[in-house]
């Protein structure tokens, strides 16, 4: 299975997107524990074992990622992937309903570069995290490529992964994915068919309870098996 997480920060109790650095501890090592293995985006395609495996992804690029996830990536040796909005790292920008400019900032290329050596691995969600249904063809195809060379460029390694904003996407936009030269995307929701460039994943929000945390696991179980069926 691959969880969807944002923000890990101690900052904002009230905020979805926000999951503090203990139960974002304790829920990887609830998994640990159960015996599910961890693996980046990469080994879960490849090894083909999704029920007991798990990938853990992070989407936005924020630095909280570095400052509270890192230390417990480091700790438990889990291989997640973080999808970064391209034109957003290493700049002051600040998404509308965050306001402090350290906290609530994008990650800093140098920390990018850190998490790297440490198996952290790194996908697109595009260069500027629009609705990719629409936008006109050649916008949507920029921010499909662009981001895909501009963060080559910016770690010197190959970028695999996508992640569409909002999870929006349709036939059109999987297949500029895939011609863009992408091995597989993620999205939250859980679709019918298998399709590698929409890999379902289980939403983990700052309101979840631990119960709610494990209930989605539970049924993540089931549906992996179905899906990948
Ligand atoms: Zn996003």
């Amino acid at each position: 299975m691959i969880l969807a997480y944002h923000r890990i920060n101690p900052w904002y109790p009230d905020d979805a997107l926000s999951v503090t650095p203990e139960m974002f501890e304790s829920q990887v090592k609830f998994l640990l524990d159960k015996g599910y293995k961890p693996v980046s985006l990469y080994q879960y395609i490849e090894e083909r074992s999704f029920t007991n495996r798990f990938c853990v992804t992070f989407d936005d690029g924020f630095a909280d990622n570095y400052f509270f996830a890192y230390p417990v990536i480091k700790k438990y040796n889990i291989r997640p992937t973080i999808f970064l909005i391209a034109h957003f790292i290493g700049t002051e920008k600040i998404y509308n309903k965050y306001k402090d400019k350290e906290k609530d900032r994008y990650l800093k290329w140098k920390e990018v570069q850190e998490m790297l050596r440490s198996n952290v691995d790194f996908g697109s969600h595009t260069l500027s995290h629009p609705d990719l249904t629409v936008l006109d063809r050649k916008h949507a195809w920029d921010e499909i490529f662009e981001s895909k060379k501009f963060i080559q460029k910016n770690i010197g390694r190959k970028i695999d992964f996508f992640c569409y904003p909002y999870g929006k996407q349709n036939k059109k936009i999987r297949d500029m994915v895939k011609n863009a030269g992408y091995t597989g995307a993620v999205v939250t929701n859980w679709k019918g068919d298998f399709d590698i460039y929409a890999l379902p994943r289980i939403g983990i929000y700052g309101h979840n309870s631990f119960f709610v945390f494990r209930v989605k696991i539970w049924r993540a179980k089931f549906l992996t098996k179905k899906f990948f069926s």
